[in-house]
């Protein structure tokens, strides 16, 4: 019987896969080499870094889950976003929003100016913007949505069309979100990509990346890449993102339930001079995210009022929240855009994407609300009390 309901699908990644001993759970499959069944004679893996079991039963989940025909799982975020980049000649556009993730802004600056692929970057919310980059025939389109730390919306359908009119293939990072939240495939993607490092895996003990495709030639092409160039990610790794992977559905739950009493508790805060959260109803993208997601998710920012002794004095007082990178694990996170994740991009780009130095971005945790609320609620009054 096939369960195509995504909790079931997260929930039984791989269970009951094992026909040696019936394991319920499936097997860490360490080896870096198989047998021969003879001569010239494979089995189904030869060599980890081309197949391994355990990688290739995370690949099918993802998969799965992303409704796509193939997966295939990377060392880190960023390597599978190095791997679209393999689709590319020199004469070739590669069309991004000028917000995207500051590790990819910076990997697809640095290799444009190598002259490895042309690089248009625009405000994909900016129609005059778009049909302009459109209108050179791009490749390869990179959406983001919702980006990422301003939580832009961008209509994945409605530009999916307009990259096919024009021959471009279409990825979607949808990192902030998980299949759980947001199916880009089915909105007429051609590709996803994740970050596992965020929700996927949810406990923030392990950095790895995915790469689904519809089309299954695709797919293979990328993962001819992702072995010839040595970016498969580890078993191990893909062991703990398969345990983590099983409960996604049930933390996503808590991380929006939490989020969605924070960001009504902080809408009136005095501290706080804007919020950016999709599920708020005058967000510009609200509308899109309602239609095009399953969730508005647990990833927000905000605007502190005052300057950097504000924003110092937030950061100094947080108890619960800890300043750090990364997102989308129980606990919760706080940390500076323009300092940390998007210090790859400099201060003009940042200026361009509206990442000033006031904005601060939140990862929503599964702890008790009540704490949670109660920790940025002290912080931010703290802030309040210094001059400026
Ligand atoms: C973190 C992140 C990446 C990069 O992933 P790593 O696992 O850190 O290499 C790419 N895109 C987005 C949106 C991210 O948040």
């Amino acid at each position: 019987m096939k369960q195509d309901k995504l909790t079931t699908i997260a929930v039984r990644a791989g269970i009951n896969s094992d026909e040696h001993h019936g394991a319920v759970v499936p097997a860490l499959h360490l080896s870096s080499t198989y047998s021969l069944k003879g001569f010239n004679e494979k089995r189904q893996f030869d060599y980890s870094r081309t197949g391994n079991p355990t990688r290739a039963t995370l690949a099918q989940v993802i998969s799965d889950l992303e409704n796509g025909s193939t997966g295939i799982i990377t060392s880190t975020g960023m390597s599978a976003v190095h791997l679209i980049c393999q689709l590319l000649a020199t004469t070739d556009t590669l069309l991004i929003p000028h917000d995207c993730y500051g590790g990819s802004y910076r990997l697809f600056t640095y290799l444009a100016e190598r002259g490895l692929f042309k690089l248009l970057v625009v405000d994909q919310n900016d129609e005059q913007q778009l049909q302009q980059a459109l209108a050179q025939k791009p490749k390869l389109v990179l959406l983001e949505s919702p980006s990422n730390p301003l939580l832009r919306i961008v209509d994945i359908k409605a530009i999916c069309a307009q990259a096919k009119a024009v021959g471009a293939l279409v990825a979607v990072d949808n990192t902030f979100l998980s299949p759980l939240l947001q199916r880009p495939l089915d909105l007429g993607a051609d590709i996803v990509i994740h970050s596992t490092t965020k929700f996927i895996n949810g406990h923030s003990d392990v950095v790895g990346g995915a790469v689904v495709t519809k089309d299954a030639e695709l797919g293979e092409k990328l993962a001819w890449w992702a072995n010839c160039i040595g970016i498969t990610g580890a078993a191990f790794d893909s062991f703990m993102v398969l345990r983590g992977i099983k409960t996604l559905p049930i933390r996503l739950k808590q991380h929006q339930q939490n989020t969605e009493q924070l960001v009504a508790f902080l809408q009136n805060h005095p501290a706080i001079e804007k919020l950016y959260y999709p599920g708020l109803t005058d967000h510009p993208g609200h509308d899109i995210a309602k239609a095009q997601q399953q969730g508005f998710g647990s990833m927000f920012s905000f605007e502190i009022k005052g300057g950097e002794a504000q924003v110092r004095t937030l950061f100094a007082n947080v108890k619960l929240f800890t300043l750090a990178q990364s997102l989308g694990g129980v606990e919760s996170l706080i940390s500076h855009p323009s300092t940390m994740t998007h210090a790859g991009m400099n201060l003009e780009a940042q200026i361009a994407a509206g990442i000033g130095q006031n904005l601060i971005r939140v990862s929503v945790g599964i702890e008790d609300i009540s704490d949670i609320i109660d920790d940025l609620d002290n912080a931010l009054n703290a802030s309040l009390e210094v001059a400026y």
